[in-house]
């Protein structure tokens, strides 16, 4: 039975390297795949791995039918063994009704890849709606690491290293990235509620107000 699976995790857990992995081991056994991807670390049109993989992609826009695409892309001699979708987090909900109803009846296996939650620890809309829909969700196993070494489990966003909670719920950035930009740091949950990125947890911890007086 085809299914439609939904692969989630924080930032930095390995979900598009699992994707490009899903997409060798297939394309290996000579079935071709639709690959979708949205607002990828390695520009438009592309799904890439934080390892350094990289495979082209059909970047989806705002209102998009991907249940027509696909329609389309078959009824021109196409072809589509398996469907792809990652920054699956990034799509409408309408979208993934779209993904399902491509599961439902053209019977093709759909892995949704995405963040569930955004940096307030609110679900994407889009992540939301496939843990609605999907016939399996998979939380990652890679596990990431805050800085304190404990499971992270939710997702910062930090301006010049300080987290931020106001702000719009998607802003491209990523966890590589220079000071004063946006960028994205996985935490632990309670990491995460005190607000303390490495950056801030590094400057308490070199605050003159924590060291001990020397005795003269
Ligand atoms: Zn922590």
């Amino acid at each position: 039975m085809p299914e439609l699976v939904f692969f989630s995790g924080t930032m930095d857990c390995g979900k598009s390297t699992l994707a490009l992995q899903i997409e060798h081991n297939r394309s290996a056994r000579g079935l071709s795949g639709m690959i979708f991807s949205r607002d990828d670390r390695a520009g438009e049109g592309k799904l890439s791995s934080r390892l350094g993989l990289v495979t082209d992609a059909v970047e989806v826009e705002d209102g998009q039918d991907l249940y027509a695409y696909l329609v389309d892309h078959l009824s021109r001699g196409g072809r589509a063994d398996y469907v792809i979708a990652d920054e699956a987090q990034f799509l409408a909900p309408e979208q993934i009704d779209q993904l399902a109803r491509v599961v439902d009846d053209l019977g093709l296996d759909v892995f949704a890849f995405g963040i569930t939650t955004d940096f307030r620890s609110k679900l994407f809309p889009g992540s939301q709606r496939l843990v609605e829909l999907a016939d399996r969700v998979e939380v990652l196993q890679v596990e990431a690491l805050c800085w304190c070494g404990a499971r992270a489990t939710h997702n910062a966003r930090t301006i010049g290293g300080v987290m931020v909670v106001e702000g719009a719920q998607v802003v491209v950035g990523d966890v590589t990235h220079s000071a004063d930009e946006v960028g994205y740091e996985v935490l632990c949950r309670r990491h995460h509620s005190r607000r303390m990125t490495a950056a801030t947890a590094r400057a308490a911890a070199l605050s003159p107000d924590v060291l001990p007086v020397p005795s003269t």
